[in-house]
């Protein structure tokens, strides 16, 4: 594997020669926010709807960005270019700056970190990912902060339920997975998902969009604990996920206890449209 370049407000440069000092409020208080999307064929997929979050999330927490957006978007460009790797993924980070005080935000430091595509292993997609359920709620979910605390606290439990995501719930209602957003398909086949208290994720919204288009019901509302158990269906979205079936949830079948044919359908109907961007 060739070494890959990143690049560091503004600049390409090897990404082991690439340093941020000891003071950021990144490193000291956890105080940032990233994204994280794919590319392929060079092409970042969904890179406005992204940005658009990316920035919004910089807002929503006060960070500032030491690159103005255009900027930053031929940063990305170039790096992919640099790296000379078809596909892969994109990380970007805001941090809150080098702090006076160890505590007040400054100017951030922004960095691009580019990675081997890391989709999850094709068997999840053959037999459905296990979700175990854990009542946590995520501060200030609209972001997406650099705050993974609960998630990577729990892998070793995580890993003891036999499970390979965790689904939060608050005591009453689900809200979304520690790195994904989670939808259910009811009985009567409405596709159900969390509206409020959850990242927007931006495959969240490509598949709502699309089980509109080919004629689902669909309900964006409160989801209450216990309608995990009536469901039909179940499944993660994420950038590298699209949509994964999820066919148990603490160690309950949901359905047959295998992927579903709705979220299948969905699937399909998100790599077309992948691909149809491909096109562009
Ligand atoms: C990143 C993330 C998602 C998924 O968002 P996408 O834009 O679809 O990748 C959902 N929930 C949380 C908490 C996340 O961090």
């Amino acid at each position: 594997m060739n070494k890959l370049k990143c690049y560091l407000n503004g600049a390409i440069i090897p990404e082991e020669t690439a340093q941020l000092g000891l003071n950021d409020l990144a490193l000291l208080r956890g105080f940032g926010i990233f994204d994280y999307f794919v590319f392929e064929r060079f092409q970042p997929r969904f890179l406005e709807d992204y940005l658009d979050r990316f920035y919004r999330s910089a807002k929503c927490l006060g960070l500032v960005s030491p690159i103005e957006r255009e900027n930053l978007k031929q940063g990305i460009h170039q790096l992919i270019a640099a790296n000379e790797q078809p596909s892969g993924g994109i990380r970007l980070v805001l941090t809150g700056g080098y702090t006076p005080d160890g505590y007040a935000p400054t100017v951030g430091n922004l960095f691009v970190l580019q990675s081997p595509f890391p989709g999850p292993p094709p068997i999840q997609f053959e037999r459905g990912a296990r979700v175990a359920t854990y009542q946590y709620q995520r501060e200030l979910p609209e972001i997406k902060s650099l705050n993974y605390l609960i998630g990577i606290h729990l892998l070793p439990w995580l890993k003891e339920q036999e499970a390979e995501y965790i689904l939060y719930h608050d005591g009453k209602y689900i809200r979304e997975s520690d790195r994904s957003n989670f939808f259910l398909i009811t009985e009567d086949d409405v596709l159900v998902t969390a509206k409020d208290k959850v990242l927007a994720g931006i495959t969240r919204a490509k598949i709502l969009a699309l089980a509109r288009k080919i004629g689902m019901k669909v309900e964006e509302r409160e989801v209450s604990l216990a309608e995990w158990k009536e469901a039909k269906e179940a499944f993660l979205t994420s950038s590298t996920k699209g949509a994964l079936p999820v066919s148990f949830i603490d160690g309950k079948a949901i359905g047959k206890g295998e992927p579903g044919t709705h979220t299948k359908a969905l699937q399909a109907a998100f790599l077309a449209l992948v691909a149809e961007e491909q096109e562009k």
